[in-house]
């Protein structure tokens, strides 16, 4: 079941990360890119997919060139609410590190097979999605395509060549900061450390 995975390797009464629940967030699915400063930085991607926030580890952040190809590590899915978690995970925790969202919005599924839209759940299973995002610094559409087949096998986030593509910008780092608080990582770590003086 979605979410065990997240649950089990938590201790609720350590980290501040959000427990979570069931259900969905509204009418269009949404999506958030968190800069996690963790043992190394990366960008996880989440995707609201049946009901859950389908999940990647992103080492160097979304590209908004199509010639890039990123690589995306498959991570375990979070429940809705996380779309939301910006804070400090203690370090015993696991993912210990300080979390900042980076962008966050709606997204399209615009998937499809022979013609029609494909389901987004189907779409994912078969490791070839295609999205359309909605975001404050990343909007358009993005292939994410899987690349080998078992449990450890990577996926690619590429940007497809449509209208918001650009190879000049470069987002993840001329727009470091939360679009949530407007903070910086280091803000945001020492914001946590006084609450706890
Ligand atoms: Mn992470």
């Amino acid at each position: 079941m979605a979410g065990d995975d997240y649950e089990a390797r938590r201790d609720f009464e350590h980290t501040p990360e959000p427990r979570g629940g069931t259900g969905t967030s509204g009418e269009d699915p949404v999506f958030v890119i968190q800069k996690h400063d963790a043992s190394s930085l990366h960008y996880d991607l989440r995707l609201e997919i049946d009901g859950a926030l389908k999940s990647w580890a992103v080492p160097k952040g979304p590209s908004t060139d199509p010639s890039e190809k990123r690589l995306a590590i498959p991570t375990e899915d979070h429940p809705l609410d996380y779309a939301d978690f910006e804070g400090v995970i203690p370090e015993d925790q696991y993912g210990g590190g300080t979390v900042l969202v980076w962008d966050r919005g709606t997204f399209d599924n615009i998937t499809e097979k022979d013609g029609e839209l494909q389901p987004l759940d189907e779409a994912w299973k078969n490791g070839h999605l295609l999205v359309e995002l909605h975001g404050e610094k990343i909007s358009g559409g993005y292939a994410l395509q899987r690349t080998g087949s078992g449990d450890d096998a990577n996926w690619l986030l590429i940007k497809m060549d449509d209208d918001e593509a650009d190879a000049r910008r470069n987002p993840v780092s001329t727009e470091p900061d939360s679009v949530l608080s407007g903070r910086s990582i280091d803000e945001i770590a020492d914001d946590e450390s006084e609450d706890d003086e």
